[in-house]
């Protein structure tokens, strides 16, 4: 007889984890909105200097990096909530906000890994769709917010569809908020957002002590292998109730040292943002040549509708598509798992990667 699970267990979905790690080395991945640059020099020699000391634990109060962000952000020490990646931050903050009886309130198609936060607590999503354009409808998300909502959050810019809304509308929108229920803003990719200073919302913290802002090491960073991530937040609780609920050593030694290394050089983040913004521009024109318009992006990834073949099915073409891009060593991310049949999400790579992605793409629409 098989071993019986948790009806918790049964309900979290798993996944979707990109094909990629068992193939040659010339593969394009453009399917999980990486960095398509290595770490720095600098930050390879930081995680090297730690490991001699590996047969001790590492610091559980992360306090070299919290007073880095500190620093860097000007928010004190004790309001930074460090993660193994931002996703662990993320499910803690679930785990000690959600419960069976609570509310979730999140826009769709969004972040693939916020249904998880119902399901492994037994608390309600309610999903509020995306407005013309694949844009947060906040006003919808406002009215979704019932006595039993603990937590609300609005991912900008977004994921899957790049879009973001302005500072000015996340403010008027954390206004609105009632105070016990968390808003958490996950900023993944804020370095890219060419709309707003991607520091522009940290002065809302200093007024809304419910407020989190949701931050990574594994986008712009470059630093997605190690798992790495941080919160700042509003007040010192979330920081004290994610901690609670996780093991005391989530954060390993090299990640730590990475982080704090990598913060220094912030003119590499500013050329590999620069960077983005032009292959941004590239494949927007290059995808406007096969007569497809993309979402409006203000991340490092491109969101679109394929143009469908005659007496296929949306599924039909997304599945031909990716297929086609895959035989060619070119892989994305599937429209249909990410809540939308015949999209496609496409992260920037390198010029080459980003060339090859069109011609690719260009034989098969
Ligand atoms: C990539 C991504 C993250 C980062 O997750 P990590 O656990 O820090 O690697 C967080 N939120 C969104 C929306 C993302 O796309």
């Amino acid at each position: 007889m098989a071993i019986e699970y948790s009806s918790r267990v049964k309900r979290i979905p798993s996944y979707p984890a990109a094909s990629a790690y068992a193939m040659p080395e010339d593969v394009a991945q453009l399917a999980s909105n990486e960095s398509p640059d290595p770490p720095l020099p600098q930050v390879v020699e930081a995680i090297t200097r730690v490991l001699g000391g590996l047969n001790r634990y590492p610091d559980p109060t992360n306090a070299v990096l919290r007073g880095a962000l500190s620093g860097r952000y000007g928010v004190p020490a004790e309001r930074v909530a460090i993660g193994n990646g931002s996703c662990d931050v993320l499910l803690a903050l679930g785990e000690a906000l959600l419960e069976p009886g609570a509310e979730l309130v999140y826009a769709w198609p969004s972040f693939s890994v916020y249904p998880h936060l119902e399901a492994a607590s037994g608390a309600t999503g309610v999903r509020v769709p995306l407005a013309a354009g694949d844009v947060h409808d906040l006003d919808a998300m406002l009215e979704q917010i019932t006595v039993a909502t603990r937590m609300v959050i609005v991912c900008n810019p977004n994921n899957p569809t790049g879009t973001a809304v302005s500072r000015d509308r996340i403010a008027a929108f954390v206004q609105q908020v009632p105070r016990n229920v968390c808003v958490l803003i996950d900023e993944a990719y804020c370095e890219f957002n060419t709309l707003d200073d991607p520091d522009a919302t940290l002065d809302l913290l200093e007024r809304h002590s419910n407020l989190v802002l949701l931050r990574t090491f594994s986008k712009v960073y470059g630093l997605a292998g190690l798992r790495i991530g941080f919160a700042l937040c509003g007040s010192p609780d979330p920081v004290t109730a994610v901690n609670q609920v996780r093991q005391p050593f989530f954060c390993n030694a090299a990640a730590q040292a990475a982080a704090v290394e990598a913060l220094r050089h912030q003119d590499a983040v500013a050329e590999r943002v620069e960077r983005a913004v032009l292959a941004r521009v590239e494949l927007e024109d290059g995808l406007g040549e096969l007569g497809i318009e993309p979402m409006l992006s203000q991340a490092n990834f491109t969101w679109f509708e394929l143009p469908r073949r005659d007496g296929e099915t949306t599924e039909e073409t997304e599945q031909r598509v990716l297929a086609g891009l895959a035989a060619a060593g070119v892989l994305v991310r599937s429209g249909a798992a990410l809540g939308r049949a015949g999209w496609l999400r496409v992260s920037f790579g390198t010029q080459g990667q980003n060339a090859r992605f069109l011609a690719v793409l260009r034989d098969l629409v």
